[in-house]
Parts: structure tokens; C-alpha cells; sequence
């Protein structure tokens, strides 16, 4: 099957090579890494496969780069990444289409992504300027205290393949406007997004060798070397708690800063005295979005029992009737799964919970053809022993479990060893407060499906990670605390 033209003239558009101190070149080994469209399992172009020695370039670059970078002034720092912002944002369309055709999921959804995504650049074009340190007459009134801020140095960036484009902004954008440099690695599945983001920032003006991209097959391969060199000052990942711990084994040989965003297991807590369709609407969001490819997607579906029957047949009703098909086509709004090791590991779930009782309402099964469908599911009377309630899903898949009152729904929110994010519907403000301030995460949806935004503090707490991406936080990744302790002569 050839790709339509459309779709031909955005990949066109995109350098297909490795960003290194400001020029695209070849991967050294001669080597190229194919992206495919997960809605029909085809190449769609192939790329630069970049070697280990590609990877001593780039840091090499970033490193040259750091020291200039670090002393340029902030204002222009936020107005190239003000710069950038506005060209995303007029070419969101064509953006979108891009993001679709690697990652599969509808254009409505990758649109609002690059939105998303593109929001951080212009949240950090304002926070750039704002970098303060602090001064201060010791206790005892001798002498004078002075704390810098100062960019941290070179960093390395490791990104998932679920989102794109926002993965990756939401550490760039900071790190540019502290004034670090850096080494970006996309996900191998969905290294267009980057590329075009790469060069867009490039045409805003950023200089050479403060962003420098590669795409590889092997991310272990490159990205090791890397970890390990102490020219590296940071790393920051984005991706499977798996690989996170391995990165942290990694990075504590030099003892390198890290900021890890990794799995959740979100749990979806409807109260009795809820707004039930509200909670539905706000379910559907929060399953839904990104094919349940998300970190924040809710894993499970925890609802008083008296209540638990209604929302269990909304629910079904409204994710049942979303059109599955590929991501470009008008009124889709469940695109593929990533890929088949994917749809294979949410299949066996629902398997495992079926085997265990579980009753498919809606969906339950593979779609089959080409591409890697899944059909959107829910499922009831799950039993508490079903893997699907303690491994994390990343797929359309909503199972239903009942509770009997605020302490077992707390018990079942926490019985988890990630801690990521909750959500919590209820119309009861004692309820509220008690229950954000007893759940075990980094974030809470309260009365809302969806929390990412690029003014809050994203991030998780025990085994999803620590560090914070977007809002004020977000820039505390990329500076350093340098205290001067002065005698006034
Ligand atoms: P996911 O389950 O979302 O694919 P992964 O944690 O496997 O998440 O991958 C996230 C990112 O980490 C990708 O860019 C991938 O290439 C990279 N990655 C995976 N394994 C390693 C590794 N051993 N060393 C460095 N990077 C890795």
C-alpha cells in the first residue's frame, strides 16, 4: 500500500538525520532504523541509526556548547523558545498528521497533544527571566550569604514513544531556559515528532550544540557510554519503571543528577455521593485518552457498591460506541496500539481477569486485520487477584471493582507500588481533603479525568519516580544551588 500524498509531504518535511552541534548528519555506522505506522504494521520512512561514537559527538557538542549557553542572556532564551512555540502552534495541523502517522493515535488526540506539548515551551519562554537566587545576613550578623542558581550542565534525555512530542518539551523547554545544553534520544518507535521539533527549534535560533538529537535502534548501546561519561550532568527519563531502575544502577557509578517519570498504576475512586455522570465523562478521559497509552491512564475503577451497577453501564455504553480505526480517519477516536508485544500484553491481561471471573461488558478482544487494534473494554466483577489491577495496563481497558466504604476504597487506591497519580469523584468537601491527603501519589484528579498541564508540577511519588516536570517546579531539574559565604572587608 503506497501513502497518500498528504501523508508523504509531512514526512518529507522532517530531517531524517542525527543533530549534532548544530548540523544534520549520516549515522556514523551507515545504518538506518525504520519508523512504522502502527495502523498498518508499514515503513514509513527510515532514519539515521546512530552509533556510539555518534553519542561522543553529541555530548561533545552539548559540552562545548554548555558554557556559552549557561551565560546567554535569559531573555533570549525564552524568546527562541517563545519563537518556536508560535511555529508549532501555526503548524499544529500538519504536527498533528506527523504525530499520528508513528504513534497512531486519532488526529483530534495527537492535536491536542502538540497544544500540550508546544504549551511548555511558552510556559518556560516565561519562566526563563525568572530564575532568582537569594541574599541574605547570617544570624550572627557577620558577613553576608549569596545563593546562585546556576544551569546544572549538560544533560542526557531519554523519551517514551507515547507521547512524542510533550515528553520531550516538557524537559527541553526547561532545560533551555536555565540555560543547559543537551543530548535527546526519542523513543525508536516515534523519533518524527522530535526531529521536527529539533528543527524548528534550530530555525528559532537556538545555537548549535545546545539540542542535539539521536535516534537509534539500540537505546542501551548509545545511551550507556553516555550515562557513564562524566562530561553528562544529568539525566532524565521519561519512560517503563523497569528501565528506570536500570538507568539509576547506571547513573550511580558518577553519581549523576536524575529526574525519573516513570510507571502508574492510577487508581479511579467514585464516591456514592458523586456526580455519576460526571465521574463517567471524566472515566472516559482518563481511560481513554492516548488509547490508555498513558502513564496517568486510570488502571482501575474503584466504585462504591451502591453506585457501582449505574457507572459500570455508563461507562460501557460510552466507551463501547467509540469508533476504533486509523488515526487519520474522520470520527476515529481509538486509533492502534503501539505495536504487537503491546496488544499481546493487554490481551493476556484481560485473559488472566477473565479466567478469574471478570465479565467483558464491552469489548474484550483483538481486533482483527492489519495494524494493532484493540477493542475498547470493560469489565466487571473483577476479582482482587487479576493482574490487571496491580500491573499497569497501557490500553483501552477499564476494570470495574466495588467498595464498601472510605477506608477499603483508600486501602485498594494505595495497595499499589506505584504513585503516579488518582482520581477521585465526590461531591463531599471533608471527603476530599481527607482522601487527597491520604493517597499515596504525586498527583489527584479531583472531580476532573485529566491533570496534565504544563503550569503544574507533574510527577510521581514511591516507585513511578521522583522529580517534577512543568510549572514552577519544573525548572528546579536544570539548576544547581551555589552558596557564597562573604567576609566584608
Ligand atoms: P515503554 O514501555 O514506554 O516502551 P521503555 O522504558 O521501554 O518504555 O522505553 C522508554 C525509553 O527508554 C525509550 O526511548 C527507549 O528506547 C529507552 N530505553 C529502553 N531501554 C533502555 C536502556 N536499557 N537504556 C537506555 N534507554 C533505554
Amino acid at each position: 500500500m503506497s501513502i497518500p500524498t498528504s501523508e508523504q509531504k509531512v514526512i518529507d518535511a522532517v530531517p531524517k538525520q542525527l543533530l549534532i552541534g548544530g548540523e544534520w548528519h549520516d549515522g556514523g555506522g551507515g545504518e538506518t532504523l525504520a519508523v512504522e505506522d502502527p495502523s498498518t504494521g508499514e515503513t514509513l520512512v527510515e532514519i539515521a541509526d546512530a552509533t556510539p561514537a555518534d553519542g561522543d559527538a553529541a555530548l561533545s557538542a552539548a559540552t562545548e556548547a554548555q558554557f556559552a549557553w549557561g551565560d546567554h542572556p535569559p531573555r533570549e532564551r525564552g524568546e527562541i523558545l517563545r519563537r518556536a512555540w508560535q511555529e508549532i502552534s501555526d503548524r499544529a495541523d500538519e504536527l498533528a498528521l506527523l504525530m499520528t502517522l508513528e504513534m497512531g493515535k486519532s488526529v483530534a488526540e495527537s492535536k491536542a497533544e502538540v497544544t500540550y506539548g508546544a504549551e511548555f515551551l511558552r510556559w518556560f519562554s516565561e519562566e526563563a527571566v525568572r530564575i532568582a537566587g537569594r541574599y541574605a545576613i547570617p544570624p550572627n550578623g557577620q558577613g553576608r550569604m549569596l545563593v546562585m542558581r546556576q544551569p546544572v550542565g549538560p544533560c542526557l534525555f531519554i523519551t517514551p514513544w507515547n507521547f512524542p512530542l510533550a515528553m520531550g518539551t516538557r524537559k527541553i523547554a526547561p532545560a533551555i531556559a536555565a540555560g543547559c545544553t543537551m543530548v535527546v534520544k526519542p523513543a525508536q518507535q516515534t523519533p518524527l515528532s522530535m526531529l521536527a521539533l529539533a528543527d524548528i527549534l534550530q530555525r528559532a535560533g537556538l545555537p548549535d550544540g545546545v539540542l542535539n538529537i539521536l535516534t537509534a535502534k539500540s537505546s542501551g548501546k548509545l545511551m550507556g557510554p553516555l550515562i557513564a561519561d562524566r562530561r553528562a550532568r544529568k539525566l532524565s527519563f521519561t519512560g517503563s519503571t523497569e528501565v528506570g531502575r536500570e538507568l539509576m544502577k547506571q547513573a550511580s557509578e558518577q553519581l549523576l543528577r536524575v529526574s525519573m517519570e516513570l510507571g502508574g498504576n492510577a487508581p479511579f475512586l467514585v464516591f456514592d455521593d458523586a456526580d455519576i455522570d460526571a465521574a463517567v465523562e471524566g472515566a472516559v478521559l482518563a481511560k481513554m485518552r492516548n488509547v490508555g497509552e498513558a502513564c496517568t491512564a486510570a488502571n482501575r475503577f474503584h466504585v462504591a457498591t451502591g453506585v457501582a451497577e449505574e457507572f459500570t453501564q455508563k461507562l460501557a455504553a460510552r466507551i463501547g460506541a467509540m469508533k476504533v480505526g486509523r488515526g487519520t480517519e474522520d470520527g476515529v477516536e481509538v486509533g492502534p496500539l503501539i505495536d504487537n508485544d503491546q496488544r499481546g500484553k493487554v490481551d493476556e491481561l484481560v485473559t488472566d481477569a477473565v479466567g478469574r471471573g471478570a465479565e467483558a461488558v464491552v469489548g474484550g478482544a483483538v481486533v482483527d486485520g492489519p495494524g494493532y487494534f484493540y477493542e475498547p473494554t470493560v469489565l466487571a466483577n473483577v476479582s482482587a487477584e487479576s493482574r490487571l489491577l496491580s500491573e499497569e495496563i497501557f490500553g483501552p481497558v477499564a476494570p470495574v471493582v466495588g467498595f464498601s466504604d472510605e477506608e477499603e476504597a483508600l486501602d485498594w487506591a494505595n495497595r499499589t507500588e506505584y504513585g503516579l497519580v488518582a482520581y477521585v469523584y465526590t461531591r463531599d468537601l471533608g471527603r476530599a481533603f481527607r482522601v487527597c491527603e491520604r493517597l499515596e501519589t504525586g498527583m489527584v484528579g479531583l472531580n476532573q479525568g485529566m491533570v496534565s498541564n504544563a503550569a503544574a508540577p507533574f510527577g510521581g511519588v514511591k516507585q513511578s519516580g521522583f522529580g517534577r516536570e512543568g510549572g514552577v517546579e519544573g525548572i528546579e531539574e536544570y539548576v544547581e544551588t551555589k552558596y557564597v559565604a562573604m567576609t566584608l572587608p
